[in-house]
This record gives structure tokens, C-alpha cells and sequence, in this order.
């Protein structure tokens, strides 16, 4: 069985922001050599989520009015996290949106339904984070 462990890094312009990695995720596959096996995508951050949905910028709105509407950015003093810090809303919405991904490799690549993507979503950016690739197979 082969393993593969590889990180991508983001630093995102604005506060939240939707980022489609699924080409990046494919070069990992391609470089790993797996033709038959599994890929994990998490993110390694507590305030962004990697999701699969569709590339689709009118969606992408969607779930940012959402997403607002669940959990506001403002005011900061309606959660008790936000004490020293400002991004509680940011810790709620990574939890609905998920942590990880995980995507069957099949032929050397990703098995994926017909409109499938995979998205970093960045609730507390604007600093450098990551996205931990593992894969196994063979
Ligand atoms: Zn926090």
C-alpha cells in the first residue's frame, strides 16, 4: 500500500471566501502515484471547512447569506468566545459547513458525481492556513 501526506496553503484576500481546490487536489493525486485508493482533504484550522459542492457563484452567495443568517459576523458581543478573539461566527460556520472531504480514487482519479467540486471555505482569513492531503492505495 502507498501513502501520500501533502499540505496546501491559503491565504485568502477577505474575511470569507470560497475556494475551488480541486485541481490541486488531482495534481496530488497525479504526483502520489495511487491509481486505486482513498484522499482525505481537512482543514487544519478550527475557522475554515473543506466541502464538496458545485462551482457555481449564484450557490456561493447562497451560502454566504446563510451562513450570515445562522451565525452574524456582528456584533462580536453576542458570543461569549469573543472575548480576545473575533470569530466565533467563523467557528460556528466551519462547523456546519464540515471539516473534511473524503473522495474515492478510481483509474488514478477522483471518483466524483458529475457536478462534484471540492471547496476551501475560509470563515476567519486574511493569515496563511492549510489543508491536509492524505492519501492511500495502491
Ligand atoms: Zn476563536
Amino acid at each position: 500500500m502507498k501513502s501520500f501526506r501533502k499540505q496546501l496553503w491559503f491565504t485568502t484576500g477577505k474575511r470569507r471566501q470560497f475556494i475551488n481546490i480541486t485541481r490541486q487536489v488531482e495534481e496530488c493525486v497525479h504526483e502520489s502515484g495511487i491509481s486505486e485508493g482513498l484522499v482525505l482533504v481537512n482543514a487544519m484550522h478550527i475557522t475554515a471547512s473543506v466541502f464538496i459542492n458545485d462551482d457555481e457563484s449564484g450557490l456561493h452567495q447562497d451560502f454566504e447569506v446563510w451562513l450570515e443568517k445562522l451565525a452574524p459576523e456582528k456584533p462580536y458581543s453576542q458570543y461569549k468566545h469573543n472575548g480576545f478573539e473575533d470569530n466565533a461566527d467563523a467557528h460556528i460556520k466551519r462547523t456546519v459547513m464540515g471539516r473534511e472531504v473524503v473522495v474515492a480514487i478510481t483509474g488514478g482519479k477522483l471518483d466524483f458525481g458529475p457536478w462534484e467540486q471540492i471547496f476551501y471555505g475560509e470563515f476567519d482569513g486574511m493569515r496563511k492556513k492549510r489543508v491536509l492531503v492524505k492519501m492511500i492505495g495502491e
